[in-house]
C-alpha cells in the first residue's frame, strides 16, 4: 500500500487539508432531500483553528444599513421587550424590537425611553419650569426614575434656562407643594451648544455635578448631559449605536390602515427600524405597508416577515424590504404548526430564505425556536445575519413582568402573542383576520426560569457563541457566511440516536450550568 509520507510528518495532522476532499455535505446537500430540517437535526463539522476565541467578531448586519456587534435581536412581544429589554440589549450590542400590544402613545414612550437613555447628550431631557412644584419632580422621579431637571422659563426644551433642580434640592423639602423658582441653583455650570461630547465630560468632570445643561448663545436649553452617563459608557464597550450615539431600537407595526399613525409617531419618536410584525407576510397588507414606509420614511429601515419560502422572500425584498425576518411555527409557545397546517421546520426556513435574499444583499433574522448558545450558530451557520429570542430572555430582570415562584421556582410569566391571554390584551393584530368574535389561539401562555441580568446573560451567550464559531474554524460573521456558501463549511444530518449521545446521557445525576438546559446547549 502507498504511504503518504506527507501525512506521517509530525505537526502535519495540525495543517488545514489542501487536498479538496471533503468529509460531510454542504449546506446544499444537507438541505437538498426535500425534508425540512431544524437545528437539532443537523451538526456542523469542526474546521480549523488558529486564533483565540476571544478573537472571532460577532458583528453583523441585522438590516441592510444597521450593523451590530452582537447578532442579538429581542422579539416584539409584551413579555419579552419593552424599554428596559431595548435599552439593556443595546447597550450590550443587540437590538430590542418594542411589541406593539399597546396604545401607539404607550409604544411610543418606550421608544422615546430608549432614545433618550444614557449616551452622551440627553437631546430630549425633562423639563419644568419654575411655577412647577417640588410633587412634579416626584411624580417624574416615579415615572422616569431620574429627578435631575432642568428649568426653564416656560418648561420646555428650547426656552431660556433658569435654574436646575436635583435630588439633593428637594430630599429634605417637607413641603412638596413648594414652587421649583423657590428650591433650584441658579448659578449653573452650562456647556454651549456645539460641544463635542469630550469637551462635555471635561466640564462635568471638573464641576463635579452630577447635570450638565447645554444651551445655545442665547441660553436656551438644548441637551443635557448626566454623568451617570459618563461611568455606564465605559460599561458597554459594544453598545448597538446610531451616529447621533443614542442607542438603537426597532418597533413592531401591524398592517392595518389605522397603523399608519403609529409608524408616523413612531418615525417621530426616532426609531430606527420598523417590523412589520405578521405570522404570515406573504400578503398584499405587507408588500403595501413596506412601499408605505420606504417612500415616505426612506431613512427608516424595515424588517418584514414573516417569510419561510424563497417565494415569499422575494415579494418582499422586492417591495422594498431591508431584512426578512424568518420563521413560521418555530416558536417555544407557538402552536401554528399544528392550528394551521402551514409553516417549515425552522432550519430549512432560514437556510433558504438566507440563501435567496444574499442574492440582493439583505440580511436575514431567524426568528423562534432558539433555545440556546448552540442553535444561535447553527442559525448563523446557515445564513442568518441575526436571531431573534423570545424565549431565551423573557425570565431575565429586564423583561417586563414581575418575578414569582411555580412550584419552588422563580419564575416570569411568558406568552405567545397569539395566545388566548395576549390577544385579549389587544394582541391579535397579527394573527387575526377582520373577525375577532371568535379566537382561534396560535400560541401558549406559560412561565420560564429566572436567567438573572442580560448583563451576565448576554456576555455568556456572546462568549460561547465566540467558542462555537472557533470550533467551525472561522472568525467572523463574514468569513462563515463564505464559508458556507463557498461549501467550505460541512455539515451532517443526525439520526435520533445522534442526538441523544451528543446531550448528557447515562449520569444518575448531574447539575444542570448555571444559566439552564445543557441539552439545547449542547451542538
Ligand atoms: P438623577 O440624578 O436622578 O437625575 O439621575 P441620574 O443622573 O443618576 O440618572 C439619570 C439617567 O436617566 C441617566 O442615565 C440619564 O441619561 C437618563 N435620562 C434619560 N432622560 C433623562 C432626562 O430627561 N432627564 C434626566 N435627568 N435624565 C435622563
Ligand atoms: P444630585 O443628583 O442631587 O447629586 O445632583 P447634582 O450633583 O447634579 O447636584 C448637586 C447640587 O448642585 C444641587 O444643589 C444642584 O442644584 C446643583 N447643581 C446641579 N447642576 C449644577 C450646575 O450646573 N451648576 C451649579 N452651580 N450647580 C448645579
Ligand atoms: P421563541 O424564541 O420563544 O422560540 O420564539 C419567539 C417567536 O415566536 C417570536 O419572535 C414570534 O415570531 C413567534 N411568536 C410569538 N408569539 C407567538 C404566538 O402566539 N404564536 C406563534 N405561532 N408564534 C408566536
Amino acid at each position: 500500500m502507498a504511504v503518504d509520507k506527507q501525512k506521517l510528518q509530525p505537526g502535519a495532522q495540525n495543517q488545514p487539508s489542501t487536498s479538496g476532499e471533503h468529509d460531510g455535505l454542504s449546506a446544499d446537500e444537507l438541505f437538498s432531500h426535500g425534508k425540512g430540517l431544524t437545528y437539532d437535526d443537523f451538526i456542523i463539522l469542526p474546521g480549523y483553528i488558529d486564533f483565540q476565541a476571544s478573537e472571532v467578531d460577532l458583528e453583523s448586519n441585522v438590516t441592510r444599513n444597521i450593523r451590530i456587534k452582537r447578532p442579538l435581536v429581542s422579539s416584539p412581544m409584551d413579555t419579552v421587550t419593552e424599554w428596559k429589554m431595548a435599552v439593556y440589549l443595546a447597550l450590550l450590542g443587540g437590538i430590542g424590537i418594542i411589541h406593539y400590544n399597546n396604545s401607539i402613545d404607550a409604544q411610543v414612550e418606550h421608544v422615546r425611553k430608549v432614545k433618550r437613555f444614557e449616551n452622551g447628550f440627553i437631546i430630549d431631557p425633562v423639563v419644568l419650569s419654575p411655577n412647577h412644584t417640588v410633587s412634579d419632580v416626584d411624580a417624574i422621579k416615579r415615572e422616569h426614575g431620574f429627578s435631575g431637571i432642568p428649568i426653564t422659563e416656560d418648561g420646555t426644551l428650547g426656552s431660556k434656562l433658569v435654574g436646575i433642580v436635583t435630588n439633593r434640592d428637594i430630599d429634605f423639602e417637607k413641603d412638596r407643594s413648594r414652587p421649583l423658582s423657590e428650591v433650584m441653583t441658579k448659578d449653573l455650570i452650562t456647556a454651549k451648544e456645539g460641544v463635542t461630547l469630550r469637551e462635555a465630560n471635561q466640564i462635568l468632570k471638573a464641576s463635579k455635578k452630577g447635570k450638565l445643561p447645554v444651551v445655545d448663545d442665547q441660553f436656551r436649553l438644548v441637551a443635557l448631559l448626566s454623568r451617570r452617563d459618563l461611568l455606564t459608557n465605559k460599561d458597554f464597550p459594544y453598545a448597538s449605536k446610531s451616529s447621533g450615539k443614542q442607542l438603537l431600537v426597532g418597533a413592531a407595526v401591524s398592517t392595518r390602515q389605522e397603523d399608519r399613525e403609529r409608524i408616523e409617531a413612531l418615525v417621530d419618536a426616532g426609531v430606527d427600524v420598523l417590523l412589520i410584525d405578521s405570522a404570515q407576510g406573504y400578503s398584499s397588507y405587507q408588500i403595501e405597508t413596506i412601499k408605505f414606509i420606504k417612500h415616505r420614511y426612506p431613512g427608516v429601515d424595515v424588517v418584514a416577515g414573516n417569510v419561510v419560502t424563497t417565494e415569499q422572500s422575494r415579494a418582499l425584498i422586492e417591495a422594498g424590504a431591508d431584512s426578512l425576518r424568518v420563521g413560521m411555527g418555530p416558536g417555544s409557545i407557538c402552536i401554528t404548526q399544528t392550528m394551521m397546517a402551514v409553516g417549515r421546520p425552522q432550519a430549512t426556513a432560514v437556510y433558504k430564505c438566507a440563501k435567496f435574499a444574499r442574492e440582493y444583499g439583505i440580511p436575514v433574522i431567524a426568528d423562534g425556536g432558539i433555545q440556546g448558545i448552540g442553535h444561535i450558530a447553527k442559525a448563523l451557520a446557515i445564513g442568518a445575519g441575526a436571531v431573534m429570542a423570545g424565549y431565551l430572555l423573557a425570565g431575565t430582570a429586564e423583561s417586563p413582568g414581575e418575578y414569582f415562584y411555580e412550584n419552588g421556582v422563580r419564575v416570569k410569566r411568558y406568552r405567545g402573542m397569539a395566545s388566548v391571554e395576549a390577544m385579549s390584551a389587544g394582541g391579535g393584530k397579527r394573527y387575526m383576520s377582520e373577525d375577532s368574535k371568535v379566537i382561534v389561539p396560535q400560541g401558549v401562555s406559560g412561565t420560564v426560569p429566572d436567567r438573572g441580568s442580560l448583563v451576565d446573560y448576554v456576555p455568556y451567550l456572546m462568549k460561547g457563541l465566540q467558542q462555537a464559531f472557533q470550533d467551525m474554524g472561522v472568525r467572523n460573521v463574514a468569513e462563515l457566511h463564505d464559508s458556507l456558501y463557498s461549501g467550505r463549511l460541512r455539515f451532517e444530518q443526525r439520526t435520533f440516536a445522534a442526538q441523544a449521545e451528543g446531550t448528557v446521557h447515562s449520569l444518575h445525576s448531574f447539575s444542570p450550568p448555571k444559566f439552564g438546559r445543557i441539552q439545547v446547549d449542547a451542538f
